[in-house]
């Protein structure tokens, strides 16, 4: 067996299901062929045939999965640095949105931008997750709520692994916002989206699946049925932005259309967590909202693990909680929500990778997955969850390559 590269001398954590904890193994190797894990385990057991064109001595340091950011709002342009400097003087959300600096100028900005632009702006984003040892991004659209616009956004994401070395997951998302002064029309809006903007995006490949954020002020428990229907219809999967501003019964209808993952979940209840469990739909959870919004209410993740639901984390990098860290935001889950370092992992890792769809292909570190790590200077993996600051990663491997 001759392989392309072998990583020596190593710690790995291979977060595989069969195996208990993180599924480590102390003195490891770890050996790639195109792009692929060939061969994993510890280094008394590599095989005599196994040679290698090029191997590096990783010098005890630890090997986990590169990271998977599995919920992130990448491509818009605009920021929202003034609205939050406004607030913190006492403004309200209406005294904002009459300045010129509430969420709607996310869409005019992000309407005026050419392609070029939008590129620019998430690679420089994009950029903050690699440093953290992302190696697969899932980007969503929804801040044209136009077709042209939400065209535009998916484009820039589909162009984004030209720029850099990363598997990229696009989403339509159907959001909703105001503009100030006028009411928006949610139920044409719903129409457009079910009936133009699913069916094209669709048809030209653009999305790989269709989220909504389902609420008080943008689509209702009804009209989100009728988008997740349009998306079965286009042969694409579907995700929620669920209860989480109130209890609306969101983990319900994404556990209903056996969606891939449901985001925030802070008002969701006992049986919303256990419908989840039976549906196989991941919980996203996302505690640099729950920062920014100084949330009284958090996920209710004692429920979820009752249930067995699989967690995930992500750093939502949108642009009222801009956090691109999934290593800041395993912290904030880990003090805010109380989760456990094993469970911080997993949810950057193998329940990353399930929010996905893409669990046989990326997430563990086992023979015929993506060779993709992160190599961290690190002593224990718990430092990962614990450290805030630099990131600690020494090396990033996607697809064999780095
Ligand atoms: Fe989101």
């Amino acid at each position: 067996m001759r392989a392309d590269r072998l990583w020596m001398n190593a710690r790995i954590a291979t977060m595989a299901a069969d195996q208990p904890g993180l599924g480590a193994i102390e003195k490891a190797a770890i050996a790639c062929k195109s792009g692929v894990i060939c061969w994993i385990g510890p280094m008394s057991e590599v095989p005599g045939a196994l040679t290698a064109a090029a191997t590096d001595d990783c010098a005890g340091r630890w090997i986990t999965p590169g990271l998977i950011n599995c919920h992130t709002h990448l491509i818009y342009s605009g920021q929202q640095a003034h609205a939050f400097e406004m607030s913190l003087s006492g403004a309200d959300d209406g005294e904002i949105a009459r300045a010129g600096h509430g969420p709607w100028s996310i869409v005019e900005a992000t309407r005026a931008a050419t392609i070029g632009q939008l590129v620019f702006q998430a690679t420089r984003r994009l950029d903050v997750l690699i440093a953290d040892g992302v190696t697969t991004v899932e980007s969503k659209s929804g801040f044209g709520f136009d077709l042209w616009t939400e065209q535009k956004q998916l484009e820039a994401a589909r162009l984004l692994p030209s720029r850099r070395d990363i598997t990229l997951v696009a989403t339509y998302l159907a959001a909703m916002v105001e503009p100030p002064g006028a009411s928006g029309d949610v139920a044409a809006q719903t129409d457009r989206v079910c009936k133009e903007m699913i069916p094209r995006l669709a048809a030209a490949g653009l999305a790989d699946s269709v989220d909504v954020v389902m609420g008080d002020r943008t689509f209702s428990a009804g009209q989100t049925a009728r988008i997740f229907d349009a998306a079965v219809a286009a042969g694409l999967p579907v995700m929620l932005h669920a209860d989480q501003l109130s209890h609306s019964h969101g983990a319900d209808l994404a556990a209903q259309y056996r969606a891939l993952s449901a985001a925030h979940l802070d008002y969701a209840d006992e049986n919303g967590a256990a419908a989840l469990a039976r549906a196989g739909t991941v919980a996203v959870l996302l505690p640099a909202t729950s920062y920014f919004n100084r949330a009284q209410q958090m996920p209710p993740v004692k429920h979820l693990r009752a249930a067995g639901t699989r967690l995930a984390i992500a750093a939502d990098g949108s642009p009222s909680a801009p956090l691109l860290s999934p290593l800041l935001a395993m912290n904030m889950a880990a003090v805010l929500f109380r989760l456990t370092v094993e469970e911080c992992l997993l949810g950057v890792t193998r329940h990353a990778a399930a929010a996905l769809g893409r669990a046989a292909h990326i997430g563990t570190l086992e023979t015929g997955k993506a060779c993709d790590l992160a190599i961290w200077d690190i002593e224990r993996p718990a430092d990962l969850v614990h450290r805030i600051g630099p990131s600690p990663l020494h090396a990033r491997i996607w697809q064999g390559l780095g």
